[in-house]
């Protein structure tokens, strides 16, 4: 198992395919220094989401491989792994219940106490205490009670309760209004402090609260630098 991680991640030398003759990622070397976070980007097909279903071993990979702390993560349970890396989904997945059940997904032992101070930390509480019944509102999976940005700080609240060393944060792409932007912005930066996190970003925004920046083409990494330096 991986018992208190710090969150080194390294690919080494990874190649993948998901059909024979057909590399997805040809030779991925990819090292991410505990705390630091880090930003995918590339054109579709570039290899962003398989870069991250090898980290949470939805696949192995054919060459090379995934440390965690110096560990081979096919060396751990599988279980232990997603308890050390979360998951922000791009379409945020909500489920049918209440908002309070939403954000202790994982958690099911949280307080209302933390769950109250995982919402506030990222800028969900006031909206919450918008809704008819507060933390007891019920929502739908594809419910529309909730934008597409408060599904998103939901999301953040419930990453946050969860506390993972790792975090994946795969951006949704739906446009946001600029409150709420600013809002996601702020609680981005408390979700990605003391955390390894691997960021498929599509907002500038996003990517600038990068430390590294990691440009894909083609299942390469073509460039990979600072802000500043891309
Ligand atoms: P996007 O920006 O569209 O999400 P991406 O950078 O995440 O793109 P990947 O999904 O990693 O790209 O895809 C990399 C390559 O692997 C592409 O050529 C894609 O067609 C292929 N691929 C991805 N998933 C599968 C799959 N489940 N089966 C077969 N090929 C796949
Ligand atoms: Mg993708």
């Amino acid at each position: 198992p991986l018992p208190s991680i710090r969150g080194d991640v390294h690919f080494d030398n990874i190649v993948f395919e998901y059909e024979k003759g057909r590399p997805a990622l040809k030779g991925i070397s990819l090292h991410a220094k505990a705390g630091q976070s880090i930003a995918l980007v590339g054109h579709t097909g570039s290899g962003k989401s398989t870069i991250i279903n090898l980290l949470c071993r939805f696949y192995d990979p054919v060459q090379g491989r995934v440390l965690i702390d110096g560990t081979d993560i096919r060396d751990v349970t599988i279980s232990s792994l997603r308890s050390q890396v979360g998951i922000v989904m791009q379409d945020t997945f909500i489920f049918g219940g209440s908002i309070r059940d939403n954000i202790r997904y994982g958690r099911l032992d949280a307080t209302h106490e933390e769950i109250v101070a995982a919402a506030k930390a990222v800028n969900a509480h006031d909206f919450i205490m918008g809704l008819p019944d507060g933390y007891d509102t019920q929502v739908e999976e594809r419910g529309n009670v909730l934008s597409m940005g408060q599904r998103q700080l939901l999301s953040f609240a419930r990453a946050l309760l969860a506390d993972p060393k790792i975090l994946i944060l795969d951006e949704a792409t739906a446009s946001i209004d600029t409150e709420t932007e600013l809002k996601i912005q702020e609680a981005l930066k408390t979700l990605l402090e003391g955390r390894t996190s691997f960021m498929i970003a599509h907002r500038l925004s996003t990517i600038r609260h990068a430390d590294e920046i990691v440009v894909l083409d083609h299942g390469e990494i073509v460039e990979q630098g600072n802000h500043e330096a891309l």
